[in-house]
């Protein structure tokens, strides 16, 4: 091969274990256990390279390609004295995926290729065994038929199960070598039949057809789907290795199997466990075709092959240090290993491998954390589960899917409204909510409900935004339900209120009747472990938003550091505040609204009184009112309606009319974009001045009763401008030092900062360093408003379609757009430090609880991270591992 063309192809012996972005990692581990000299069958692989070149230039093999698939087979062949679809003596290769990323299933493989009309004869010949040799032959068609050329594979499934009821066969294996050797000609002319055409018998032509197929299944529906849920990039590609088949189909000392080296689901040490099945090839066992056997069993059946696999799989795991999941075949006794990469394992195993591999010294603490722990399984730990295996078990199908919005599982009796979620929570009952969309009005039936379920809205709509909150499992956006009444149908069935349902908010799926749920245990003693092990290591702090007292214990038992925003407009809508809040809102009366805000008040310096008792010696940063203005107002709608039904019926009800009027005049098209945040607080600077006192005098009430000064943080909300800033922090400074002087409360220290959440703030962040202690990045509106997507409405709508359509590689709203939002936010930052050195930087949006983004904020060098308890544990280890890595390239490109 010349210096200047691109190396495509690699043997097996001239690779290694890391190579695996070149080779994938199937190709790197069989070229390392082929050098580790365990019996793994030859073979060699195209690298990824190969792929995203055969893909990006139209498909066509790149340059030299060809050439060097032909040298590598050639050295195949002459390895194995055979020629690939040789007559009288052929050897066979499987074709098979393999990217850097495991993904189980996604990709395509194909086996026993280089059989064609003659090569079978000879196969037969040569093995004594034309019944394998048929099957083989029967099963490349098969496989070629779906995979290369698209033909559906219910057409052969169909003729092979009308050939078992003809034979009375129960079993494939059933099936003698006549049967077989008839069931190919079906197989040729279904073949022949869909495609116009013969099946290829040329053994060359059938590699480079199951080449480009493999590579082609790189971009499927699944695959991309696949790399979505997962993070992995889309244009990494797929290797191709092609490998010599063994069989597991020759006889009775034959088989094929897949196995772990611990349990994968409890993570427990010393018991591999697998499935395997005698006289069989690969896809029997992972196809259900026919029911595998325990993996023990194999020690009755082949003794010294079962040993040797024990033996490897220890060798390997001790090698990759991790779990592994391994693939084998057993050829008339003899084992072959096929594949091995660390195996996929529930989130209590993850935790108790890590675990348990540091304690048997396989790897240190630091080595554990960063790659034997995944965060994003962490919260899967605190939440209950559906049972999935219950579920199959009880053969339960799901009515319908929405957004799986909040995670956990949940069973409850059917209620539609917040009143009755709470009567009927309150005594005892398990009630799930089920609504249209959820207002901040239904809160108090969600915090009583065990779950929730909507028709519309997406993972931060304000359902899925309290549900997470609460770590209350929801599944919101579930299109195909409808209430009417008091009839609630979902998919195609029919349910009244008060019937159990079941939902699985990890899933989205819902479900009914009482499906199973697994119970947690928050404080997993392995978990306990790995947190002390992230805290040692990371810089970022973490802390919480929390609204309530229970909210903010909840948060210290989980670790957080603080509280970093507590929205306190959630206290302003409980049952008995709604009303005094409407009243205060709809009145044009500057002193009635000032009695109104002093009725209000002693129940906003109880809820601050009750998270500073909560939170000693934790800060504790409580936002002013933000919610945009029509969340506290009647709907315009309902009062119209009211008005006309009036109207017609001749009533005069003047009260009514000025409360339309009034509700039409704070009306807004854009209520998203308009009276909120800081601008409220101006409009009716009374607001904020009431919140502030309550605060203060919240705060000294605690010192007072414990003796220790809560470490008190204000903040203001959606800041475009200096001047606002400046005119919000006058005010609440004014009313801050007023109730100071009302008492001893020199001892109790006050910060004033912002969020920054709309890109004015950002770009302007000098300026408003000047009139801010600390900034906290509201990602959740900052991402609303770089983008200009709804945050309320784009998941439901063109955002769902961007995703599924993969315009985009994730939802903005879950993982921040590091180009755009995060550039924003390191303009931010990089802005505000000259001016005032060493001011503190937190982010409390949503993106708070993303491990993908905290990578990014420690990259930014923030000070925290806040995010709803319930991911609290996760987001300290996402920071662990985020100080392990050092640099991670998450930085807002130049
Ligand atoms: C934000 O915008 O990111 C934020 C935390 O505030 P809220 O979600 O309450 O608007
Ligand atoms: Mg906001």
């Amino acid at each position: 091969m010349t210096g200047d063309v691109t190396k495509w192809v690699y043997a097996f012996r001239e690779g290694s274990r890391e190579m695996r972005d070149l080779l994938g990692g199937k190709g790197a581990n069989v070229a390392d256990m082929t050098r580790l000299g365990l019996p793994v069958p030859p073979g060699f692989t195209l690298t990824t390279a190969a792929c995203i070149t055969y893909l990006g230039e139209g498909r066509v093999f790149p340059p030299g390609l060809g050439e060097q698939i032909a040298a590598h087979l050639a050295a195949l062949e002459a390895d194995a004295g055979k020629r690939l679809g040789d007559a009288d003596d052929p050897l066979l290769v499987a074709v098979r995926s393999g990217a850097r990323d495991s993904m189980p299933g996604m990709m395509d493989t194909i086996l026993n290729l280089g059989l064609n009309d003659q090569s079978v004869e000879g196969l037969a010949a040569t093995t004594g065994n034309p019944r394998f040799a048929f099957d083989s032959y029967r099963r490349f068609i098969q496989i070629y038929a779906a995979v290369v050329c698209g033909v559906d594979k219910h057409h052969f499934e169909a003729a092979l199960d009308a050939l078992k009821v003809d034979r009375g066969a129960r079993l494939d294996v059933d099936l003698d070598a006549d049967d077989l050797r008839g069931l190919t000609d079906t197989f040729i002319g279904i073949f022949q039949q869909h495609m116009g055409e013969a099946f290829p018998q040329d053994p060359r032509l059938q590699l480079d057809g199951a080449i480009r197929a493999v590579f082609a299944s790189w971009e499927t529906r699944r695959a991309y789907d696949y790399r979505r849920l997962h993070g992995i990039p889309h244009d990494l590609g797929t290797a191709v290795n092609v490998q010599r088949m063994v069989f597991g189909n020759t006889g009775d000392r034959s088989g094929t199997g897949v196995a772990f080296t611990r349990d994968n689901a409890t993570g427990e040490p010393g018991r591999p466990f697998g499935d395997f099945l005698m006289n069989a090839q690969g896809e029997d066992v992972v196809a259900g075709i026919r029911t595998p056997r325990p993996l023990a069993e194999l020690a009755d059946v082949l003794p010294e092959a079962f040993a040797e696999l024990m033996e490897t799989m220890g060798h390997l795991e001790r090698r990759y240090r991790d779990m592994q999941d391994v693939e084998f075949t057993i050829e008339d006794g003899r084992l072959y290993m096929l594949q091995t990469r660390n195996g996929k394992r529930s989130a209590f195993a993850r935790v108790r491998i890590a675990v348990d591999m540091v304690d048997e010294g396989l790897v240190t603490e630091d080595e554990a954390l960063r790659d034997l722990v995944v965060c994003a399984q962490v919260p899967q730990l605190l939440l209950p589960q559906l049972d999935s295996e219950g579920v199959t078990l009880a053969g339960l199908i799901p009515l319908a899917h929405g957004v799986n919005a909040s995670p956990g599982a949940a069973v409850g009796a059917i209620v539609l409204t917040a009143d009755e979620a709470e009567r009927r929570g309150h005594a005892g009952e398990r009630v799930i909510l089920v609504r249209d969309e959820t207002t901040p009005d239904d809160l108090h039936g969600m915090i009583a409900a065990q779950g929730i379920v909507t028709a519309r809205g997406g993972k931060t709509s304000h359902a899925a935004v309290v549900a997470v909150g609460m770590g209350c499992p929801a599944v919101c956006g579930v299109e195909t339900l409808r209430i009417d009444g008091d009839l609630v149908t979902i998919g195609d069935t029919v349910l009244a209120v008060g019937d159990l349902i079941t939902i699985d908010g990890t899933n989205g799926a819902v479900y009914a009747g009482e499906a199973p749920v697994t119970a947690p245990d928050p404080f997993n003693p392995y978990l306990m472990r790995i947190l002390e092990w992230a805290d040692r290591a990371r810089v970022l702090r973490v802390r919480a938003n929390a609204d309530t007292p229970d909210d903010a214990r909840r948060a210290r038992q989980f670790g957080a550091e603080g509280i970093g925003l507590c929205r306190s407009e959630h206290m302003f809508f409980s049952a008995e505040r709604v009303p005094l809040v409407q009243a205060m809102i709809m009145s044009d009366d500057d002193a009635e609204r000032e009695r109104l805000l002093a009725l209000l008040r002693p129940f906003q310096v109880d809820d601050f009184m009750g998270i500073f008792r909560e939170m000693r010696g934790l800060p504790v940063t409580i936002r002013l009112l933000d919610p945009p203005l029509h969340e506290f107002l009647p709907s315009l709608l309902d009062l119209r309606l009211r008005a006309a039904a009036n109207e017609r019926e001749g009533i005069c009800d003047p009260e009514l009319d000025a409360q339309r009027a009034r509700v039409t005049e704070l009306h807004e098209e854009n209520p998203m974009l308009g009276t909120r945040g800081v601008r409220l607080g101006l409009e009716f600077p009374e607001i904020f001045r009431m919140q502030a006192g309550a605060v203060m005098q919240a705060a000294i009430a605690v010192r007072d009763e414990t003796g220790e000064a809560p470490v008190v943080e204000i903040m203001i909300p959606l800041v475009a401008y200096e001047q606002e800033l400046r005119a919000a922090r006058e005010m609440v400074l004014d009313e801050v030092e007023r109730v100071r002087a009302t008492s001893d409360g020199a001892h109790i220290e006050v910060l004033v900062g912002t969020m920054i959440e709309l890109p004015r703030a950002a770009l302007t962040s000098g300026d408003i360093a000047r009139e801010a202690e600390f900034f906290s990045f509201g990602t959740n509106d900052l991402t609303q408003t770089t983008l200009g997507f709804s945050r309320d409405d784009a998941e439901k709508g063109f955002l769902g379609m961007y995703l599924r359509s993969n315009l985009l590689p994730n939802n903005p709203f879950e993982t921040l757009d590091v180009d755009g939002v995060g550039r924003l936010i390191r303009i931010a930052a990089e802005g505000a430090r000259p001016v005032r050195p060493g001011i503190k930087l937190g982010l409390c949006g949503e993106h708070g609880g993303d491990p993908a983004s905290i990578m990014f904020c420690h990259d930014m060098g923030l000070d925290y991270v806040s995010c709803s308890p319930y991911r609290v544990q996760m987001a300290r280890i996402a920071a662990g591992q985020a100080a392990l890595n050092g640099a991670h390239g998450v930085s807002p490109s130049d």
